[in-house]
């Protein structure tokens, strides 16, 4: 421990945003020692993210908080775009191909105070009024935190530092590590409302594409969050909005109008996301747009992904270089959601009536196509996210459901004792599953003698939490669950197919054949960093 340090961690997060309080929680639901700071002394009122995407809530259930964020919240299952007085056409959010075919419109004032539950529920919690202002690497390769509380400094000594700090972020600055991109031209207004009169849903996010564009997303109690490109930095937000409202709704109005302010915005993303033990996530790491409604959901994203290999690591069962995935998973995912937000802004802010009209064209076209639009629905949802080119990720190819993918919410199952259940719910624990499936044509003794070794294989490895096997074909239903044959179809299986699912949801591990030697070598890579 280094002289002056007077407090010592595995894990300290920096930042209790929506970022940092997911990763704090992850970390000690795992048993992760870990401290979390944050300079505010109080949570910020101001509020910023309403739109929480079906990945979110795929990642809440599995951190048992969906139901939470369900009742909170309101639903927005429409995407309804206008332009030019007229609807050009409606995005239906059910058809996405999750459970969750809706956005949850909550406040990000909501979505923290349900993770500091979470995180309190685990043991965990957040200190206030803490700054982080210097960083130092000893000689033991451990970071040395110098925070100031209330004024009065001390240290903390870590094994990692995660930077959740957000856009200025000092953990990004204090380790070295640049960051890149540019501030977009037009600044952006926000205000809470209700409008009067609404006969349309109020399930729906409404974008209305005029030369002032408006949005409109739900938040519950019937009233919405409206966000506006303002014509100059004093112009009347509300008299503006309005202005746009009243080519579709002649006599509307803005009533009981809350928290009106201006923001810049800014397409960033860090150069690196990982300098030795120094690791960045969310905000701090990148930013994008808000009209798309993608920067904290994308940080959340960068939270699940990291918990559990800093937890693995930790607990000496994955090779360090487990860590060096983070960065190869999650930079790209932000880059995909930052080029979305640069074309929606360059979109919105066209003033040429020949360019609007080919714009609108262009936009009742794919809306009106079935594949592009469907193509569209999964990108705004963000399931369309995947690590297949990660070097984590190992196995059988196959067209229809490969390794790095995510594992669909949305294939009902039944289990031994005849309970139902959801495929991808059998996914959620803090550590890996091994999901053993048969197609039509399994040879039942074949699985279930296979099912056998697995469950010894997770009685002496740490990387694996529990083995479940379902099949489609023949089998004895007091130990083995039932896969319907479309879900079968749907994977891709049709002999026996041993999938290893990540915390996080992904396929780790998909094996055909020789599965028993395929998930030798696969945890063998995790554990010494090379096959
Ligand atoms: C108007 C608006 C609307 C938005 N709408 C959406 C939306 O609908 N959906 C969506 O996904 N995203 C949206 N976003 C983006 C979203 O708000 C951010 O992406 C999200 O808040 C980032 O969360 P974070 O935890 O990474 O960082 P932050 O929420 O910025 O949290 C960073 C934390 O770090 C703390 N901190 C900073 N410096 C230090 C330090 N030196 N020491 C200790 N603590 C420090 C801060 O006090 C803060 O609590 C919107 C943004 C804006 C501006």
């Amino acid at each position: 421990m280094s002289p002056n340090a007077s407090r010592q961690t595995t894990v300290l997060v920096v930042g209790a945003g929506p970022t940092g309080l997911l990763l704090a929680s992850e970390l000690n639901r795992r048993g992760v020692p870990c401290e979390l700071i944050d300079a505010q002394p109080a949570p910020l009122h101001w509020d910023r993210a309403t739109v929480v995407h079906p990945r979110s809530l795929q990642i809440f259930e599995s951190m048992g908080l969906v139901e939470k964020f369900l009742t909170a919240g309101c639903r927005q299952r429409f995407v309804k775009i206008h332009s030019d007085g007229e609807l050009l056409g409606t995005i239906d959010l059910a058809g996405c191909g999750s459970i969750y075919g809706f956005n949850v419109g909550i406040s990000e004032e909501t979505t923290e105070s349900i993770l500091t539950g979470s995180l309190h529920q685990h043991g965990g919690q957040v200190n206030r009024s803490s700054r982080l202002v210097g960083l130092t690497i000893n000689s033991d390769h451990r970071v040395v935190a110098d925070i100031e509380r209330d004024g009065h400094p001390y240290q903390m000594e870590a094994r990692w530092v995660v930077g959740c700090d957000g856009l200025h972020s000092a953990t990004r600055k204090l380790g070295g590590i640049g960051f890149e991109g540019h501030e977009m031209l037009k600044p952006w207004a926000v205000f809470d409302a209700s409008v009067e009169p609404w006969a349309d849903t109020f399930e729906a996010i409404m974008a209305y594409l005029e030369p002032f564009p408006v949005v409109l997303t739900a938040i519950p109690g019937h009233r919405w969050r409206v966000y506006l490109r303002p014509s100059s930095e004093d112009s009347d937000l509300v008299a503006e909005a309005a202005s746009t409202l009243r080519a579709y709704i002649p006599s509307a109005a803005f009533v009981n109008v809350e928290n009106p302010a201006r923001f810049r915005c800014h397409t960033m993303i860090a150069t690196s996301y990982r300098s030795g033990p120094v690791f960045l996530a969310g905000d701090a790491a990148h930013l994008c747009s808000p009209g798309q409604g993608h920067g904290m959901n994308c940080g959340l994203q960068d939270a699940f992904n990291l918990a559990w290999k800093l937890a693995l690591v930790h607990q000496g069962a994955a090779h360090e270089t487990l860590l060096d995935s983070y960065e190869i998973e999650r930079r790209p995912a932000a880059a995909i959601v930052m080029k979305s937000g640069d074309d929606y802004e360059d979109s919105t802010a066209l003033t040429d009536p020949t360019e609007r009209k080919a714009r609108d064209q262009a936009i009742k076209s794919a809306l009106a196509d079935q594949e592009i639009s469907h193509h569209d629905m999964v990108a705004e949802t963000e399931l369309n996210i995947e690590y297949a080119h990660s070097p984590i990720v190992f196995g059988d190819a196959n067209s229809s459901f490969a390794a790095g993918y995510r594992l669909p919410d949305n294939i009902p199952v039944q289990l031994p004792q005849a309970a139902t259940a959801n495929l991808h719910a059998l996914g959620h624990h803090a550590g890996s599953t091994l999901m053993l499936l048969g197609g039509p044509t399994a040879d039942p003794s074949a699985l279930l003698a296979l099912h056998a070794a697995l469950q010894k294989h997770v009685r002496d490895s740490p990387l694996f939490e529990t083995a479940v096997a379902l099949t489609a074909g023949a089998h004895e239903p007091d130990s083995i669950g039932r896969l319907e044959p479309a879900a079968a179809a749907q994977l891709g299986i049709d002999g026996t197919t041993l999938l290893a699912i990540r915390p996080d949801g992904y396929v780790g591990l998909r094996a055909d054949r020789d599965h028993l030697a395929a998930l030798d070598r696969y945890g063998a890579f995790l554990q010494t960093g090379h096959s």
